[in-house]
């Protein structure tokens, strides 16, 4: 009888650790595809992009809808046409038509992202490859191509970006520190040309960054 208890306690032990190996196993597996799924997604959209300047398609760039803030996980509504031109015309007279790039999907909502802040000017959204256990972007709605080519009347915006970073980073539970990025061309290994904050946080970032 004693016997036939310990033995069953044991099976049951194995059952656990089995059932943990595959729920392990399972998580990482759907973390791997949502990853290919955005690759994706970011490929169709560069090649797009690509087709859309060969063919000096008259429709607009950039995105965004200029909906007041819709909290984090809430079903997000569809930017309209008229916003999108109107954001893109507004980009066009201040920067001199700066090309579509991702985040303008990112913005009218026509791509997933994990927008973890919205409000009239800008959002925030989890990176796709994140450099720290907390990595999430601020951009503005109005696509500025980069900081280097922001103009002196973009000033309340800049801030406006500054003080949501620092509002989403307390949301976001940094309460030890976080770093504020910006990069801006080619030495500063700028690759989507939207401008946007990087906000890092959750470990112990070194300096000086490489
Ligand atoms: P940067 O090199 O400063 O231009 O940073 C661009 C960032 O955008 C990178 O960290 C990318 O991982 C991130 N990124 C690119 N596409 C997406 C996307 N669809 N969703 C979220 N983050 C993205």
């Amino acid at each position: 009888m004693y016997l036939r208890q310990i033995l069953r306690t044991q099976l049951h032990g194995m059952r656990t650790v089995q059932l943990h190996r595959l729920q392990r196993v399972c998580r990482a597996e759907v973390a791997a595809l949502k990853i290919i799924h955005l690759i994706l997604i970011n490929f169709l959209f560069s090649s797009c992009a690509a087709l859309h300047f060969e063919n000096d398609c008259p429709t607009s760039p950039g995105g965004g809808c200029g909906d007041s803030a819709v909290p984090h996980h809430q079903e997000r509504p569809l930017c309209t046409k008229n916003d999108e031109v109107r954001l893109a015309e507004e980009a066009s007279n201040k920067y001199g038509s700066p090309a579509p790039t991702i985040f303008s999907k990112v913005i009218d909502k026509s791509i997933p992202a994990d927008i973890i802040y919205e409000d009239e000017k800008c959002l925030a959204f989890r990176d796709i490859s994140p450099q720290a256990p907390v990595h999430f972007l601020v951009i503005p709605r109005v696509p500025i191509p980069r900081i280097s080519e922001a103009k002196d009347d973009d000033a309340e915006l800049l801030g406006h970006l500054l003080i949501v970073a620092k509002t989403v980073a307390k949301q976001e539970s940094l309460t030890e520190g976080y770093r504020v990025v910006i990069n801006d061309g080619k030495h500063g290994a700028q690759s989507v040309y939207h401008l946007h904050l990087h906000v890092l946080g959750g470990r112990q970032l070194a300096w000086p960054p490489g």
